[in-house]
């Protein structure tokens, strides 16, 4: 009997630890479910944060690579504590600048207005009812002090009496159209203005940029970026003006805002032709479509600028041809930079010039004495300190604005 009561306390024993044994899987399985329920909502959450995880990438990455991309946001906040976020510097934003088109009809008014006195002084000097000699004299001291050279004012001068001449009395409108046909006739020598930013050979177009220190050959480097990338061109930047601490961490700031990459030398004094080589060895492997090299332009002798300058042109042409030389020239400088473009022409192969600070300047007419001078036509003009304010050359805008039109 004690055997028979043994046995049933064993046996509800052992049931009872079966019964707990199988809740369990049971609990189990509800925890699974919860589980599942949590891996559900866990996947939902986490589809949603790969969701914004994959976009801020797809963001971040189309900054990084791009130098087209318009705006990056701010990139998106992790959603986990994350110890590194405080230590990640802010990315910068990326900016488009307009297209290079138009853009001297734009600024026209800041030439209008540095120029207006040059030109009305003429109109009103050729629509005296007396055209006597003192008349002429003053007309060709006005382009003189214009800046225009001695010669293309006397021919200038000559022109126009010869018109007088033949075409008698005139109407205001035909003074003002004999002279913009003059004007137009000396700024408008019939050379392409057109800067080579083309790749060729499967190799980037390389600009160098040369010119006095203080002309605005920095900036113009990074206004001239932000403008081939505005056109739509990548382009790379070459701190080569080594010199100059402050120069490649302007280009910098300037390549930062347009997404361009810049090569420099943290050294001061650096050899400005390997950073130059650098660079382009850079531009050829990123196959970027444009690398500009700012150079530096120190005029301590002429052979040591020949030495600097014809140093940097063969080590880059090493890897590819060099295909603008841009003459930085500051509008405002008159005579003595016409000097200095003169010892750079002879250093070097300007293909264009850069006449920079014409908003500052009433004496515009340094664009006919440089062309002149140098045979080499104004490509680009600088209308202001603005990110925007660098414009193609056109003669017709620019005399249009010298007769207050
Ligand atoms: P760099 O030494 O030749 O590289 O000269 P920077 O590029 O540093 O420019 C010298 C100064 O000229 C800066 O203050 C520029 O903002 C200014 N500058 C450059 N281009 C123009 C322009 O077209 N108009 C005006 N008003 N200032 C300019």
């Amino acid at each position: 009997m004690e055997y028979i009561i043994l046995i049933v306390v064993l046996a509800v024993l052992i049931v009872g630890i079966g019964g707990t044994m199988l809740l369990r899987p049971g609990r189990g399985r509800l925890g699974r479910g919860r589980g599942g329920g949590d891996v559900g909502q866990g996947t939902g959450t986490g589809t949603i944060e790969r969701g914004t995880t994959t976009d801020g990438g797809t963001q971040a990455g189309g900054s990084a690579s791009g130098a087209t991309t318009t705006t990056v946001p701010p990139p998106a906040p992790p959603a986990s504590p994350a110890p590194s976020a405080p230590s990640a510097p802010p990315k910068p934003v990326i900016e488009k600048p307009p297209p290079s088109a138009g853009r001297m009809v734009r600024l026209r008014a800041r030439l209008a207005r540095s120029q207006s006195g040059f030109g009305s002084a003429l109109l009103n000097l050729l629509s005296r009812d007396r055209l006597d000699d003192d008349t002429w004299d003053e007309i060709e001291e006005v382009l003189i002090t214009a800046d225009v050279g001695v010669t293309p004012a006397r021919q200038i001068v000559e022109d126009l009496k010869t018109r007088v001449k033949v075409e008698g009395t005139q109407t205001p409108d035909e003074v003002r159209e004999m002279l913009r046909t003059e004007l137009l006739a000396q700024v408008d020598t019939g050379a392409s203005r057109a800067l080579r930013t083309q790749r060729h050979e499967g190799r980037p177009a390389v600009i160098l940029v040369v010119g006095v220190n203080g002309t605005g050959k920095t900036t113009t480097c990074g206004k001239l970026a932000r403008s081939l990338i505005g056109d739509g061109d990548s382009v790379l930047l070459g701190a080569a003006d080594t010199f100059r601490a402050a120069a490649a961490d302007q280009l910098q700031t300037w390549g930062e805002r347009v997404g361009a990459e810049v090569v420099r030398s943290d050294t001061e004094g650096a050899d400005p032709a390997s950073v130059a080589f650098e660079a382009v060895s850079k531009g050829i492997e990123a196959e970027v479509d444009v690398v500009l090299i700012d150079t530096a332009g120190r005029l301590h002798t002429k052979t040591g600028l020949m030495d600097e300058l014809g140093k940097v042109k063969r080590v880059v042409e090493k890897r590819t041809a060099v295909d603008e030389v841009l003459l930085v020239l500051d509008a405002t400088t008159g005579q003595n930079g016409l000097r200095q473009a003169r010892v750079f022409a002879e250093v070097v192969d300007v293909s264009g010039i850069v006449l920079t600070k014409l908003d500052g300047t009433a004496k515009g007419g340094i664009v006919i004495a440089v062309q002149r001078e140098l045979g080499v036509p104004v490509k680009l003009v600088g209308l202001g300190e603005g990110p925007d304010d660098l414009a193609p050359f056109e003669p017709a805008t620019f005399v249009d604005a010298i007769l207050g039109d």
